[in-house]
């Protein structure tokens, strides 16, 4: 029986300031009716630098919004590509 639905979902997202990595997690608990509701935007601070940039989610996930660092695209040795 499910009774959670819930997911978390995560998109990477870049700081345009300081070009920091980092990832903007919610859960996304759009069941059933709720999962027409359209998309909302809410602010994400760079965890880095504290710049601010709107991104967009599900209407109410902004309650449930975490940023984490990304540290391990960070670290970009020229591999190529
Ligand atoms: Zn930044």
């Amino acid at each position: 029986m499910p009774a959670e639905a819930r997911a978390r979902k995560s998109h990477p997202y870049r700081c345009p300031r300081c070009d920091a990595a980092f990832e903007v997690t919610y859960l996304d608990d759009r069941t059933g009716d709720r999962a027409h509701l359209p998309l909302a935007s809410a602010e994400a601070a760079c965890p880095a630098c504290g710049h601010r940039r709107s991104v967009s989610l599900p209407a109410g996930a902004e309650r449930t919004l975490e940023v984490e660092r990304n540290e391990g695209l960070e670290a970009d040795e020229g591999g190529g590509g």
